[in-house]
């Protein structure tokens, strides 16, 4: 990884929301505080939005959506705006890490080195994509010629989490733009920031106005306001089950709005005797502590082949050690604070969970005694399937370690969770890798790597992680309608 120059903590003043492409206050005039969870001190206020404010954005977004401004604009322009935004993004690549740091404690190395690439290849993916949306001419029987149309679905409503807030918000608006929808954005409360400036660069890049709003705000008011508004053709949701349901229910009893949801997860990562050992349980340290464990496809259930069960754990022992925790903004720093004192407090409760239900604490298992909200990664060993850490998504850098003999019960115990959101396998046989990769009920299976996100690959779950799917030529049925027409040849 490059050497990243030293930046510094940006210094903000109160922020408003976008709205018709003007920034505006909340029409209450409230604003709320976000947290910089390093040191748990207050960084600015922002406007709060609720109903008023969301209501506000859905009439711009629907005037946008009708407007011949963008209506009328030709596929390749919208593609040439997302190029412009991607550009945009680039060049403001440290001011966005900064941001991203600042507001979610994630280590300014990974702002900068991993979300910011990824951010800008997806607003490029789809900018590729925007004037290659198009249906199928159909042979049909009789006089007829029949057509699809791929239309945009409409005025979109998104809600997104703090874990990767800008990727999050480039995941929803590149399939949406190029689509031909236009958005209204809810930014998590913990993280607004950098999804208010992205708004603003969009604003520079010479999307017109209404085509994007953000309007920050909490999860029932600002994000219930979206998910129950009748002018909202489709919802668009990143986050916890227990709200994805919510967000369904809303759409059930009032319009019908399409729905796609991305959600929790409890992967299982297996390692077998026969891989690369050392290489996966360093891959399967990265693939739980990433991002301080914040991360929906987590592998936070290590299954372990019995036979090399004691040499994983030591290798995961040392890593643990060498973690640099501390300052996010300092370049060593390798692990930051948990995002908010709440998710802390959940932590540190699952961390006495696992200790009372009998699993066995082999590293960490305490929070830093210094501001922020930092916890110790923790590693517990002897986990059950039917442990509270085995079962609950923790969201946090607590790893489960089990063991397991033989494929069979791998694809078993794998599959024992409510969850799908993605596995891996960890071999050096091809065909046990591939029936493990057809076992695994997950939307995403890596072989003898993880974490690997591409903008082209799609991601999504199975199950209780959610379904419609992000990323990829795939995310385009998310944002479109499927039209037929069919015309009568002759008299
Ligand atoms: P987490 O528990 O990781 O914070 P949530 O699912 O609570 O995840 O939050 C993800 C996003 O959903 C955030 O933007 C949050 O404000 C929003 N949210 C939370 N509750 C609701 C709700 N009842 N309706 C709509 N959005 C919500």
């Amino acid at each position: 990884m490059v050497a990243t120059a030293t930046i510094a903590p940006p210094k903000l003043t109160d922020q408003k929301m976008l709205i018709d492409g003007k920034f505006v206050d909340a029409r209450s005039g409230k604003t709320f505080e976000t947290i910089n969870p390093a040191t748990g001190d207050t960084i600015c206020q922002i406007a709060e939005g609720d109903q008023a404010d969301v209501d506000l954005a859905v009439q711009a977004a629907r005037r946008a959506l009708e407007s011949k401004a963008w209506r009328n604009m030709a596929a390749s322009h919208r593609g040439r705006l997302l190029y412009k935004l991607a550009d945009l993004i680039e060049a403001n690549a440290q001011e966005l890490a900064a941001l991203e740091t600042l507001d979610n404690g994630k280590p300014i190395n990974d702002s900068l080195h991993v979300d910011l690439p990824l951010i800008a290849a997806v607003y490029r993916y789809y900018a590729g994509w925007s004037d290659k949306i198009h249906g199928k001419t159909i042979p049909v029987t009789g006089p007829f010629i029949a057509y699809t149309r791929h239309e945009p679905v409409g005025v979109v409503g998104q809600i997104i989490p703090w874990n990767f807030p800008a990727l999050m918000q480039a995941w929803k608006w590149g399939p949406a733009l190029a689509c031909g929808c236009t958005v209204v954005l809810k930014p998590a409360e913990q993280t607004p920031l950098t999804a208010l400036r992205i708004g603003q660069l969009a604003m520079e890049a010479g999307f017109p106005e209404g085509v994007v709003n953000v309007v920050p705000g909490f999860g029932p008011t600002a994000g219930g306001a979206i998910a129950r508004h009748g002018d909202i053709d489709k919802v668009a949701f990143t986050g916890s089950t227990v709200v994805g349901r919510e967000i369904m229910k809303s759409a059930a009893e009032t319009n019908l709005k399409r729905v796609s949801l991305e959600l929790g997860g409890k992967s299982p990562n297996i390692i077998f005797a026969d891989s690369d050992v050392e290489k996966a349980a360093k891959f399967a340290y990265n693939a739980l502590f990433f991002n301080m464990g914040q991360c929906c496809c987590a592998g936070s259930r290590l299954l372990v082949e019995e036979k090399v069960h004691d040499e994983v754990v030591e290798i995961l022992k040392t890593l643990a050690g060498k973690q640099q925790l501390g300052d996010p903004f300092d370049t060593k720093t390798t692990q930051g604070p948990q995002v908010s004192e709440e998710q802390f407090k959940t932590v540190l409760g699952y961390i006495e969970k696992g200790r009372q239900e009998g699993a066995r604490c082999v590293t960490g298992g305490n929070k830093l005694d210094r501001a922020g909200y930092f916890v110790e990664p923790t590693v517990f060993d002897n986990v059950s399937d039917d442990m509270t850490i085995a079962r609950e998504e923790i969201f946090g850098p607590v790893l489960s370690v089990m063991t397991f003999s033989g494929a069979d019960e791998a694809i078993r115990r794998g599959n024992n969770s409510d969850y799908g959101l993605a596995a891996a396998v960890w071999t050096r046989d091809i065909n046990k890798a591939n029936r493990l990769a057809a076992g695994l009920k997950a939307g995403t299976v890596w072989i003898n790597c993880y974490n690997v996100f591409d903008a082209a690959v799609p991601f999504g779950g199975f199950k209780m992680s959610g379904f419609g799917r992000e990323l990829g030529e795939y995310a385009l049925s998310s944002y479109t309608e499927v039209k037929a027409v069919v015309t009568a040849l002759g008299k």
